[in-house]
């Protein structure tokens, strides 16, 4: 009867000669239940904003023209190393996990045979600028993905990783790709790299859609490089007005079960996901490096799962520059997380600005070598021998 007033007076037929009594009842059934379901959804999203809250009341940004921003990384990844300092023995025992470079009198060295070429390229893009100011050292860069030196498996070995979770030892530093060797895909096909001429192509795409012009549902092309994206591929399949996200081709793709049994999308480039509001990440065999992009969209990134670290995760904080997002999140949670966005555009484009001005601001390619330099600077005072240039190494110049 309710739904047939209600059609009713939806197609106006609430004349005199209708029923208005029932018109009249009906008015007050809708706004019944209007107020039941704002104070539902307020009730459904209070822990989110009690979360923002929280999060903004404790909060302060930092500064990196003060370099504040990364240092507490240095001290956390150097802490095992503090008491016992870094002994030629340690160096010898790490050395099977990575490549071995050694600076010597200000110059650069390392060992001929580097597993992936463009990445040593990448690092080495910044070693040389610092290389001059540096004390002897030896140092294990390992240019894969996964980090070595698990505290589940004996002492805290000296590896320069990229990326790790929290029970790993390896000591972070930046990613070969802001430089180069990141990613082969068909849009970028020497690899995903050259962090400071996206920031410009990003920042311009950025300006051209402003947030009032995106699109407000969820977006993610990747591929399945980690089921945890599974949830959201499903989400998109079952509700497209919230989500499109879609499984794109690897280098290991084989058959459509790799894309969960649906055709590879095509690829989309990182300046066309400014289109949408809500931007996903996920990890994937380690950190993505999709993360740092998505900011710069000014776009509200949905950071899913904390476990996966670059050196400048830890101080980008959830609420404030990010939505997190439980890596286990099953589909009702994330559509209930990119409803809450929706319902609350103000707070969605203000955590989506400060995401995009600390990495505008803190990320800079300055900021990458400066924190390179720090990093080696405190790692050399480390180290408790004479490091001695060894046979066979090659020179590694400027190009
Ligand atoms: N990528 C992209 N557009 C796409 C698919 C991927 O720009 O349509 C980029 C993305 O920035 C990421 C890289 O390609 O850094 C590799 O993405 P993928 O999902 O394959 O692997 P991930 O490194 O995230 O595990």
């Amino acid at each position: 009867l309710t739904i047939f007033a209600g059609r009713l007076c939806e197609e106006q037929f609430c004349s005199v000669d209708n029923d208005a009594r029932l018109c009249k009842e009906n008015e007050n059934i809708d706004h019944r239940r209007s107020s039941l379901y704002v104070k539902e959804t307020n009730e459904r999203y209070e822990k989110y904003l009690v979360a923002i809250r929280n999060a903004e009341q404790n909060h302060e940004e930092c500064n990196n023209t003060k370099h504040e921003c990364f240092k507490s990384v240095i001290a956390r990844d150097l802490r095992p190393f503090r008491e016992k300092g870094v002994s030629e023995e340690m160096i010898e025992a790490a050395r099977t996990r990575g490549t071995f470079y050694q600076i010597i009198k200000g110059k650069l060295y390392r060992e001929k045979d580097c597993m992936f070429p463009a990445r040593c390229a990448g690092i080495e893009h910044f070693l040389l600028k610092i290389v001059g100011n540096l004390s002897d050292m030896d140092l294990v860069i390992n240019t894969r993905d996964y980090p070595q030196s698990s505290e589940y498996f004996g002492n805290a070995m000296p590896i320069f990783s990229f990326s790790k979770t929290p029970q790993y030892y390896d000591i972070m530093y930046p990613a070969w790709a802001f430089w180069e060797g990141g990613p082969a895909i068909s849009l970028y096909p020497r690899g995903l790299g050259r962090w400071d001429q996206h920031r410009k192509s990003l920042n311009k795409a950025s300006l051209e859609i402003p947030w009032e012009k995106k699109e407000s549902r969820g977006f993610f092309r990747g591929s399945r490089t980690n089921s945890e994206r599974d949830n959201l591929i499903l989400l998109s399949r079952n509700k497209p007005h919230l989500v499109d996200a879609q499984y794109t081709k690897n280098q290991a793709w084989k058959s459509n079960e790799d894309t969960l049994h649906a055709t590879p999308a095509s690829e989309v480039s990182l300046e066309s996901h400014c289109t949408y509001k809500y931007l996903f990440n996920f990890r994937g065999v380690a950190a993505s490096f999709r993360y740092k992009h998505l900011f710069l969209c000014r776009s509200l990134v949905f950071h899913v799962g904390d476990e996966w670290m670059e050196f400048y995760y830890y101080a980008m904080k959830p609420w404030i520059h990010y939505i997190p997002v439980p890596k286990n999140a099953d589909q009702k949670e994330l559509e209930d997380l990119i409803e809450f966005a929706r319902n609350n555009d103000d707070l969605s484009k203000k955590i989506a600005h400060r995401g995009r001005d600390f990495i505008w601001n803190n990320l800079r390619m300055s900021d990458v070598t400066y924190f390179w330099k720090q990093l080696l600077k405190s790692y050399g005072k480390l180290v408790v021998y004479e490091p001695v240039l060894k046979k066979d190494l090659i020179n590694i110049k400027k190009e």
